[in-house]
């Protein structure tokens, strides 16, 4: 095994949680359980109490995020604090990384990517962003490509790829530390340039389907699958300076940042004796909650001052995101959880992964 990476100890990241409680759906509204465990703080937006109000002798725990979004709070809100500061980041040559962390069902897909037009999710509102701000800026130049992947039994595959071929993991070139996917099929790095939006989108969207026709196929692959959407920004722009010759002019000096936008969709957080898993969907939860658990680890070792190593090495989902992870770029989390009283047990132990990276 390889040595795990340094994390340096001048600069410990600075990680924000978010908790966001999604509104009762239909079958929980019908249904025989309550979703009256969870209260929020009129006064303090920071604050969440825990209590199983079925059982009498369960006490009531009050845990903080940097925020707590209640379940009416607007995709809109949860995009200005959970993704801004990601897309600033990207365009400051930095890597901004957005994680959805939660149990199936609780409502990681729709805060990361829900489609609906009065309802978009980080991903889109994101991109609207981020091609806003490229046609505004006449002094710089941009070229920007996505790539799109499913993590699935720490297996790598491109999902921009119509066939889904296999993707390999590859250290980058000398003096960068960012590793390189590279496609098993055609041997090139998977990313597709971009030139706008609805291009974006598309691919976007043709990932997704992939994605889900193949969750059909085998019934919980999609769940138990993490998908990693990445947006590179490369970033030209001339330097406007006044030189002694030509008063206020271009030089012809150019300064270059690349950035990067990465939204992880993970898999289903719950414990194995929830999904009744024998056999193959043993070993595919134990893959998945091994690479949550390493993923919690990676991120408790980066905002501990004292960590001298994260163990980015442990899992694929770690590595592939180990140059963003460490830089000084951005890193924010949601914990998405269910009001139902039903799922309590799954609720507290998403709560205790993001209280570890506080
Ligand atoms: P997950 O991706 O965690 O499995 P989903 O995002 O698919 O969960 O959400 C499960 C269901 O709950 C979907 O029908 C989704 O539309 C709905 N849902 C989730 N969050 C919200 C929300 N904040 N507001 C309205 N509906 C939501
Ligand atoms: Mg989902």
């Amino acid at each position: 095994p390889q040595r795990n990476t340094h994390v340096s100890e001048k600069a410990p990241k600075n990680i924000s949680v978010f908790l966001r409680v999604r509104p009762p759906i239909a079958r929980e509204i019908t249904g025989k359980h309550t979703c009256d465990n969870l209260q929020t703080d009129p006064n303090d937006p920071t604050k969440i109490t825990l209590q199983k109000k079925a059982d009498k002798s369960a006490v009531a725990k009050t845990f903080s995020f940097n925020r707590v979004w209640e379940k009416n709070t607007p995709q809109k809100q949860v995009y200005e604090d959970f993704a801004r500061g990601a897309v600033d980041a990207a365009f400051e040559g930095l890597h901004g990384v957005l994680f959805v962390y939660g149990q199936t069902g609780s409502g990681k897909t729709f805060t990361i990517s829900n489609e609906d037009k009065d309802n978009l999710g980080v991903l889109q509102q994101s991109m609207l962003e981020t091609w806003g701000r490229i046609a505004k800026d006449k002094d710089s130049e941009y070229s920007c490509s996505v790539s799109y992947v499913q993590l699935y039994n720490e297996i790598l595959t491109d999902l921009l790829d119509p066939s889904k071929g296999r993707v390999r993991l590859q250290t980058g070139a000398e003096g960068r530390g960012d590793v390189v996917m590279v496609s098993e099929v055609t041997g090139l790095g998977i990313e597709r340039t971009v030139t706008d939006y609805l291009q974006t989108m598309d691919l976007f969207r043709q990932g997704m389907e992939r994605k889900e026709m193949q969750s059909t196929d085998m019934n919980t692959t999609s769940s138990r699958s993490h998908t990693i959407f990445s947006f590179h920004i490369h970033k030209a722009t001339k330097i406007r300076a006044v030189t002694a010759s030509s008063g206020d002019g271009l030089l012809p000096a150019v300064v270059a940042l690349e950035g990067r936008l990465v939204l992880c969709d993970l898999a289903g957080s719950e414990r194995i004796s929830k999904t009744h898993a024998q056999g193959e969907l043993l070993t595919q939860a134990s893959f998945i909650n091994g690479s949550l658990l390493v993923l919690g680890k990676v991120v408790a070792a980066l905002i501990d001052k004292k960590a001298q190593h994260a163990p980015f090495r442990e899992s694929k989902l770690t590595r592939l995101l180990q140059y963003s992870l460490q830089g000084n770029g951005n890193t924010n989390i949601v914990v998405n959880v269910s009001p139902s009283d039903d799922n309590t047990d799954e609720t507290l132990s998403a709560i205790q992964f993001g209280q570890r990276a506080m």
